[in-house]
């Protein structure tokens, strides 16, 4: 079984942890891009993140995981929903690039962005540090040991055909309560961890890897979330891109061709606009509804 997240908290041990393993989902996310394979492991273990870091979210909302202004990697952007909706898609240097130069090396100068919005009403929340490392859970790593200070361990592979991760974070007590009964837990999970293979990670369903890392502990799991590609983009939203445009540029962009054509880089849907409806589209719009006529 792929695409499902295992959440689960391994309480004796004062321990969180979850794991993924998507295949048709991240297969699907590398088909709307011919991606240079480098950058498809990446762009699995940033999709394989982000499932994770979700399970850590006390609200429904999104979180988005942004990797911005690498020399080499110029974008890595993946979102995750409490739902199970992933997207995500990279962008690289227009100028020939030898991708065997390591992700450290592909994202030098790169800010590493975590956004979290509630749906509800509540705050955005945005942390944002300098990218540091030589691997995204590198990288991860030190973002948590910088602003969460709960000490957060993953473990992420990718390699064009399936996609797979590991979090493990420490559980906060305060004052005694909720401590583990077994004070050196975290040193046992972490020692646990530094024995799975990226080979490992990959052939193995996430199901059967917490139970081989993990079935001495007393476990509480969670219902398996099922995961799935899915994109947010829509008609409505498109037409407001070329809103922002204005009339001037989009008829110009339909002038060519015969209609304006706009490719969501996330999905590769092609929604495509004549002249006509672009015309609508800077129509004057009605501040409220008519009233009923009286009978
Ligand atoms: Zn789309």
């Amino acid at each position: 079984m792929t695409d499902l997240l295992h959440a689960f908290v391994l309480p004796e041990l004062g321990v969180r942890g979850a794991a993924v393993r998507l295949g048709a989902g991240y297969r699907e996310v590398l088909s709307h891009q011919p991606y240079p394979a480098a950058v498809g492991r990446w762009l699995g273990e940033a999709l394989s993140a982000a499932a994770l870091l979700q399970t850590g979210i006390k609200f429904t909302g999104r979180l988005s995981l942004q990797l911005q202004g690498g020399s080499a990697l110029e974008l890595l952007y993946v979102e995750s929903t409490s739902e199970g909706d992933l997207r995500g898609i990279a962008r690289v240097a227009e100028r020939p690039v030898d991708w065997n130069i390591g992700f450290g090396q592909a994202v030098e100068g790169a800010l590493l962005a975590i956004t979290l919005e509630p749906y509800q009403r509540g705050d955005r929340y945005q942390g944002i540090v300098p990218l540091a490392g030589d691997s995204l859970s590198d990288a991860l790593e030190g973002y948590f040991a910088q602003s969460e200070q709960l000490p957060t361990r993953l473990l992420l592979a990718g390699d064009g055909e399936h996609a797979a991760g590991l979090l493990l974070q420490r559980l906060p007590f305060e004052g005694g309560q909720n401590r583990p009964i077994d004070p050196d837990g975290w040193n046992r999970v972490e020692h646990l961890m530094g024995t799975i293979t990226p080979d490992e990670l990959l052939g193995t369903t996430s199901e059967l890897l917490v139970h081989r890392l993990f079935h001495e502990f007393d476990r509480i799991n969670r219902d398996p979330l099922p995961l799935h590609v899915r994109c947010r983009c829509s008609r409505d939203k498109v037409a407001d891109v070329l809103r922002r445009i204005g009339r001037d540029e989009a008829v110009a962009a339909a002038a060519n061709i015969g209609h304006a054509e706009v490719i969501c880089e996330f999905c590769g849907k092609v929604y495509r606009f004549d002249p006509i409806e672009i015309q609508q589209l800077f129509l004057p719009v009605p501040v409220a509804p008519l009233p009923p006529r009286p009978q």
